[in-house]
């Protein structure tokens, strides 16, 4: 579970995002909507920890990861973080990549990066170097890594753009299984509305570095807050 509170943050003076507060259950999925440049990535950097807020407070599974007195860095917050330029590393193989950043015995990560492959359909691809695979199968490697450590709590920034219509579709409902297998939650950013009408179980509408509305999809697209809101939605059927 994740809970932010009255996040803000200020870039030379000027308010990026002012005030933002969130909470996603685990197993669920809220999309944080908005135009560009309304505050979406800063917002969850800062949940990540790759950024650090000006004022507010930041929750994972009840702990305290970031307040007055608290700044856990990113890869103790049990975050994981999946963004569109997913970029994996160029000198590992597929293996070596998902194993990234697990720590433990050998053996063990050996059998995390095993299931984890073949969550994603990529065991045969192990050995492979990232030059060697599609968009799409590079695509599914990023989402193996960053499930890997098995984040409680995992963000997702515009991680399916990119792709083919098709290939977007499955990647999209298998990231959406293995997530809520896992029972964790998620924030996923996405400009496109039939993409948060699918995959989201509550939706937060941002604009100007506020939530300007939030609920289920299906009552947010029945009454819009106003007619920006409704403009958004308006190609959805
Ligand atoms: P998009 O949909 O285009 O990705 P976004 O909602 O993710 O947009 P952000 O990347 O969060 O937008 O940026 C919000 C605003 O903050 C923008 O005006 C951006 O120029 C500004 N901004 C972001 N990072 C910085 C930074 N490090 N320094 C100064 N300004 C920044
Ligand atoms: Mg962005």
């Amino acid at each position: 579970r994740l809970e932010v509170r009255d996040l803000v943050r200020r870039f030379g003076g000027r308010e990026v995002v002012g005030g933002v507060s969130l909470s996603v259950e685990a197993g669920q999925v809220t999309c944080l909507l908005g135009p560009s440049g309304c505050g979406k990535s800063t917002t969850l950097r800062m949940i990540a920890g790759v950024d650090t807020p000006d004022a507010g407070t930041i929750r994972a599974d009840g702990a305290p990861v970031f307040d007055e007195t608290v700044q856990v860095p990113p890869e103790s917050r049990g975050i994981g973080l999946m963004f569109q330029d997913f970029a994996l590393f160029p000198h590992l193989d597929v293996a070596g990549n998902v194993a990234f950043g697990l720590k433990g015995p050998r053996a063990d990560r050996d059998r995390i990066v095993e299931a984890q492959l073949a969550k994603v359909g990529m065991s045969r691809f192990a050995r492979k170097y990232p030059h060697e695979l599609s968009g799409g199968e590079q695509q599914r490697v990023a989402l193996a890594r960053a499930l890997a450590p098995r984040p409680r709590i995992m963000l997702m920034d515009e991680p399916f753009s990119g792709l083919d219509e098709r290939l977007r579709d499955d990647i999209r409902d298998e990231t959406l299984a293995v997530l809520q297998a896992e029972g964790t939650a998620v924030v996923l950013v996405t400009h496109e509305p039939a993409e948060a009408m699918r995959m989201a179980d509550e939706i937060a509408l941002m604009r100007g570095g506020r939530i300007v509305q939030q609920g289920a999809p299906y009552n947010i697209y029945n009454a819009p807050v106003d007619r920006e809101a409704a403009a958004f939605f308006s190609d959805v059927n």
